[in-house]
């Protein structure tokens, strides 16, 4: 249920928190640019309690939240969400362009990269420290130490850094060396590492599942909020379809399907999408003109020696070469790189 209010006085919200709250629901306060509403997320059934706080005077209305997902829903909020990472903002026409390895490999692979996304002109910087990997005999990521090179890259270039976490154990390792959480396609349902992230209030950067539906990726958004976390940036990765001759199945209408059901952030990521690195230029200017908030790109200095995913990764060049090329479609959607 959303709560309207009618006035936008501390001690009004705080009295409907209180009241919500002592009802048994989750409050999560929203303020927009013309009003602030109180959603009362929890179990359906009290929901009668709820429409009697309309008798109050400094509530509006009270009114359902139709959709399954309330807090990524339009309905408690029309404005975009601009996400914080580090001092880069995500969303509502600030356009992000996150550069870096599939993996960190090493300290001058990672310091390297890092300048190379830097001088190009990406504004966060990316790098794998636990790998989901098909094999268990496939490269598996530095873990810890590929997390303090990678923290210490970011801080050399003045890059923020993603970087995933796979299991509810990693997070607090994770949260103190990046600046924002990346969960991976593979674990997009995984209810239990969504809610330990959702109890961060560092920003989540929510890959979608190769087989989930939009619906269902917004629901995991939505564990994610549920928790108290409202700084979700989604990002479109490439679904399983027929299809053979790339390794996934770039869903470009996710975006503006998603627009419409939600106030978040869209990002993609059009090298796990393509799997080999020359359909990542032209996949990136349709991301732009799809109306994307940002991209996702891995990036090597040189490709043919990555521990994972060198067929899809930009050179340097390419990758400087590439954000160039992406200036005037920026520039027609509206959207800027800070
Ligand atoms: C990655 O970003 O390196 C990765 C493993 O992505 P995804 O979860 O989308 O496969
Ligand atoms: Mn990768």
């Amino acid at each position: 249920m959303i709560i309207i209010m009618a006035s936008r006085e501390k001690k009004d919200v705080d009295h409907v928190v209180e009241k919500v709250e002592a009802f048994g629901y989750r409050a999560h306060i929203i303020e927009g640019v013309e009003r602030t509403v109180v959603a009362a997320v929890g179990d359906e059934r009290g929901k009668e309690r709820l429409h009697a706080l309309e008798s109050l005077a400094h509530v509006e209305q009270v009114v359902p939240i139709l959709k399954p997902y309330k807090l990524a829903g339009l309905q408690v909020k029309e404005e975009r969400t601009v996400v914080s990472c580090g001092s880069v903002k995500i969303g509502g026409g600030n356009f992000c362009i996150v550069g870096g390895p599939c993996s960190v490999e090493s300290r001058e692979q990672i310091l390297e990269t890092a300048e190379i996304c830097k001088k190009a002109g990406a504004n966060i910087l990316r790098g794998g420290a636990y790998k989901p990997r098909t094999s268990p005999y496939s490269f598996q990521g530095m873990e810890e130490e590929g997390l303090i090179l990678l923290e210490e890259a970011g801080k050399a270039f003045g890059m923020p850094v993603v970087t995933e976490v796979m299991t509810v154990e990693q997070v607090p390792l994770v949260e103190k060396h990046a600046d924002m959480f990346q969960i991976g396609a593979r674990n997009m349902q995984n209810f239990g590492l969504l809610k330990a992230v959702g109890k961060s209030r560092k920003p989540v950067f929510l890959k979608r599942g190769m087989m989930s539906t939009i619906q269902e990726f917004l629901m995991s958004a939505e564990y994610i909020m549920s928790e108290g976390n409202p700084n979700v940036v989604l990002c479109e990765r490439g679904i399983r379809t027929f299809e053979t001759e790339t390794r996934n199945t770039l869903d470009i209408q996710a975006v503006p399907v998603l627009q419409k059901h939600t106030h978040l952030p869209v990002v993609i990521d059009p090298s796990h999408a393509a799997g080999q690195w020359d359909l990542v230029a032209p996949m990136s200017k349709a991301s732009v003109a799809a109306g994307a908030d940002g991209l996702m790109i891995e990036v090597h200095p040189r490709p043919e020696e990555a521990f994972s995913d060198g067929p899809q990764s930009l050179k340097p060049q390419r990758f400087a070469d590439l954000v160039n090329e992406l200036k005037p479609f920026l520039e027609l959607m509206g959207q800027k790189v800070s």
